[in-house]
């Protein structure tokens, strides 16, 4: 059986390639167990999408489980309007646009464009500031895809028990696993 890697992973691993293997982990438990105030806040931005609340119109995607075959990458669309051609990526606040948030909404794009949708536009959207922040699509800017393409290389070739990985402890103070991990600075 072929392994795809979620979505959510590419954040992530950019963050700190071992926080994946505490993901894994505790994907399938409680997340309360582990989840700290703002991850909390987060994911109940994009309860009204997992709910399939925000619309009810058919030509609107929300929440709908998309797979890429091309990058072997699983997850959820956020909300995609195929009468316009537009995907939006939603976050309960942006204060930086992370490489990570900008290669979610490629994932999405790709599997999109493979399921034969027109994806005319990709965007963040900052429910907390009602801001929107356009991003180029993928072959618009062929310097942050190659950055995309290599992330998913990293994570495919990645060895949690290889020697050389060095803790940041700035991102272990505020890594939702701290508690947990071994290589923890904190
Ligand atoms: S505690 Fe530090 S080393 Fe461990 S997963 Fe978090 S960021 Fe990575």
């Amino acid at each position: 059986m072929e392994t795809y890697i979620p979505i959510s992973f590419l954040n992530d691993f950019i963050f700190c390639p071992r926080s994946i293997y505490f993901h894994q982990l505790y994907g399938g438990y409680d997340t309360q167990l582990y989840q700290q105030k703002p991850q909390i806040a987060g994911r109940a931005a994009h309860d009204s999408i997992d709910k399939k609340s925000y619309s009810t119109r058919k030509n609107i995607l929300q929440g709908v489980e998309i797979y890429c075959e091309q990058y072997k990458i699983c997850g959820k669309v956020d909300l995609f309007d195929a009468d316009i051609g537009k995907l939006s990526e939603r976050k309960r606040e942006i204060k930086v646009i992370y490489d990570g948030y900008v290669f979610q909404v490629y994932a999405q794009y790709h599997a999109l464009c493979e399921m034969g949708y027109q994806v005319r536009s990709i965007a963040l959207y900052d429910m907390t500031h009602n801001k929107t922040y356009p991003i180029p699509l993928p072959h618009e800017d062929p310097e942050m895809h190659q950055k995309f393409e290599n992330l998913i290389k990293q994570i495919n070739s990645f060895d949690m028990n290889a020697s050389g990985f060095v803790p940041v402890e700035a991102k272990c103070r505020n890594c939702i696993y701290s508690n947990l991990c071994d290589y923890s600075l904190c």
